[in-house]
């Protein structure tokens, strides 16, 4: 069974063929010891599957026929599949893809000179209802497996093949920045980061993937025992009281405990490498030089040790933010900036096809009804008239 829309399972799910994209080599060998093979036969598929690409293991032609007719039985090769392909002005790539149970995720792929970063989803929408968010607002359906992760950087160095010319790769960097929080389904996320980091997989270095999280501390710490991989913190306020509006799992971990588990973090990944604490400016809400400057006394202890972007909010419908002017944007930049803290300023890329950062929404079945609500909002505000979200 080696369609690209086979149903997607993973080892753990008995009766079920297994989807080989999710399993890292570990797990890998795991499975062939299992069929009485040598661990190499893991080296050989991942190769296969991950390298050349490979959808049916007719092809694997250095396996033996026997081998191959085990693995048409009890295995897969699955992968979600590409909807809709935008393509911004900018060069930035937006797909939408189907997984196998019919609900549908966004990646994002965004060129720039010496790299480019595909922005991976982990979840179907997302739980946590960050109120500058599209994909908070559509509400949530499930997590992702690790194949389905994995897949979609499968799919996408795929569809990028020939796009990109002058570097031997296009896909160089990954943020697990898409819709859903990672940290809440990590127990797929941190095999598929396995297989990213794997030079077997995609060879990406740890520095080059990043993880992004709003904020679940005790997963933190929990993470931090097993990757060292890049960490970005979704902070956009510089107390409590702002932040609990505005990213709500902060009723839950304060920021006092979030920094606690970011500096543990960095204390287990090495001194020379930073955080990311990611900031979404907008108008009126968290903009003001005062917040500038709470927002380097709160980072003051971790200013050696971090890097802040700032992100020009980006509008959707009914979202009731603005994105301050760029004036306003380049004072609290230079505020921090004279405060010593490396900070930059993220460019909006994609805006035109609505795949700049808080845009993506996919198309999915909400089991939270939240996205209900929001559209009956939106209905109550008149800013639409139909169900047009
Ligand atoms: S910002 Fe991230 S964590 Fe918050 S609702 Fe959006 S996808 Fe979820």
């Amino acid at each position: 069974m080696t369609t690209a829309n086979a149903t997607a399972s993973t080892a753990s799910d008995p009766g079920r063929p297994v989807n080989l994209i999710g399993l890292p080599r570990a797990g890998l060998e795991e499975f062939f010891a299992g069929l009485g093979e040598r661990p190499f036969r893991a080296v050989q598929v991942m190769k296969w599957l991950h390298h050349r690409g490979a959808d049916d293991f007719a092809s694997m032609t250095d396996l033996s026929r026997v081998l191959r007719a085990k693995l048409e039985e009890m295995a897969v090769v699955a992968m979600p599949e590409v909807m809709a392909e935008n393509i911004s002005t900018d060069g930035t790539r937006k797909w939408l893809m189907r997984l196998d149970d019919g609900q549908r995720i966004e990646v994002v792929f965004i060129p720039e000179k010496d790299r480019g970063t595909l922005c991976i989803s982990s979840q179907v929408g997302c739980a946590l209802d960050c109120s500058f968010c599209a994909t908070g607002k559509q509400g949530f359906n499930r997590n992702l497996t690790t194949a389905e992760i994995v897949g979609q950087v499968r799919q996408a160095s795929r569809r990028l093949q020939g796009v990109v010319t002058g570097r031997d790769r296009a896909i160089t960097n990954i943020v697990l920045m898409g819709m859903g929080e990672p940290l809440l389904n990590f127990d797929a996320v941190l095999p598929a980061i396995d297989i990213l980091l794997d030079d077997l997989g995609y060879g990406i270095s740890k520095r080059r993937l990043t993880l992004s999280t709003a904020g679940v501390a005790p997963a933190i710490l929990r993470l931090a025992e097993v990757t060292d991989v890049a960490l970005a913190i979704s902070l956009h306020a510089p107390d409590d009281a702002l932040r609990d509006q505005l990213v709500p799992i902060n009723r839950r971990y304060p920021i006092a405990e979030l920094l606690d588990a970011v500096r543990t973090y960095l204390g287990k990944i090495g001194d020379w490498r930073s955080v990311t604490i990611e900031y979404t400016l907008m108008d009126g809400v968290n903009d003001s030089l005062e917040q500038a400057e709470a927002l380097a006394n709160l980072l003051a202890d971790l200013r050696e040790r971090s890097k802040i972007n700032l992100i020009p909010f980006n509008p959707f419908p009914g979202s009731g933010y603005r994105r301050p002017t760029e004036a306003r944007v380049r004072a609290f930049q230079t505020h921090l900036l004279e405060r010593g803290f490396a900070t930059m300023l993220r460019t909006t890329r994609g805006e035109d096809i609505d795949a700049a950062c808080g845009q993506l929404a996919g198309n999915f079945e909400d089991r939270t009804r939240r996205r209900e609500r929001y559209i009956a909002r939106l209905k109550d505000h008149g800013v639409i008239t139909h169900q047009a979200v």
